[in-house]
């Protein structure tokens, strides 16, 4: 595995201490929500929606940051089948998540690329009626979305190259080097 990778574009500590730092912002926010529903007579609901499989490492670590009683649920989509390398469409697998009604609502990606993924997850789940939904996204392609939704947290915008590791894969492999990075061509088919 290591020695498919050509370059580190994002180190393991880099990663550790912006995730801790999301986590941060998140929770503050989180921390609003919950005030204002304790007002409102209301005990809050927190609900963090992985989008599997990619954001799998990244909602691991961040989830440790974020100390309220929250549930966890899943969605699953795949833009980029097999050995493809540059998006072919958005594709939901499965059941969206029931009952968000009422609920705080955290979308978390891996990465925020031509944005229509998540662009159509927040439109799906923003109809289930939720209290309030945010977006976080480790990684970021500056100048890439094809569509006006922007996530609300972004780890790091990082150049426009297909990247592996921390949960992202190329041909569903290279999910657990811990950093991210880029392959060398000689690994790409
Ligand atoms: P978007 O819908 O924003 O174009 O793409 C988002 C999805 O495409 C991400 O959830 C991720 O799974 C995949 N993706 C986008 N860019 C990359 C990349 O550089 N590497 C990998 N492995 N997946 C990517
Ligand atoms: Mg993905």
């Amino acid at each position: 595995m290591v020695q498919d990778i050509a370059g580190v574009l994002v180190s393991q500590e880099q990663i550790a201490q912006r995730v801790r730092e999301l986590g941060e912002a998140l929770s503050r926010d989180l921390q609003a929500r919950c005030d204002a529903d304790a007002q409102a007579g209301r005990e809050a609901r927190i609900i963090i929606i992985p989008v599997l499989t990619g954001s799998m490492v990244f909602v691991a670590d961040l989830i440790r940051h974020l100390p309220f009683k929250l549930k966890l649920e899943v969605v699953s989509a795949s833009s980029y089948p097999g050995t493809a390398t540059s998006s072919k469409g958005v594709t939901i697998h499965g059941n969206l998540p029931q009952s968000l009604s009422g609920a705080h609502v955290v979308l978390v990606d891996d990465i925020f690329d031509s944005g229509q993924t998540l662009a159509l997850l927040s439109d799906l789940l923003g109809k289930k009626n939720p209290a309030s939904l945010r977006t976080v996204v480790l990684l970021a392609k500056p100048g890439k979305a094809k569509v006006d939704f922007r996530p609300d947290y972004v780890g790091f915008e990082i150049p426009d190259r297909f990247v592996v590791g921390y949960g992202l894969d190329y041909d569903g492999y290279y999910r657990n080097y811990p950093a991210v990075g880029v392959l060398k061509e000689s690994a790409v088919e």
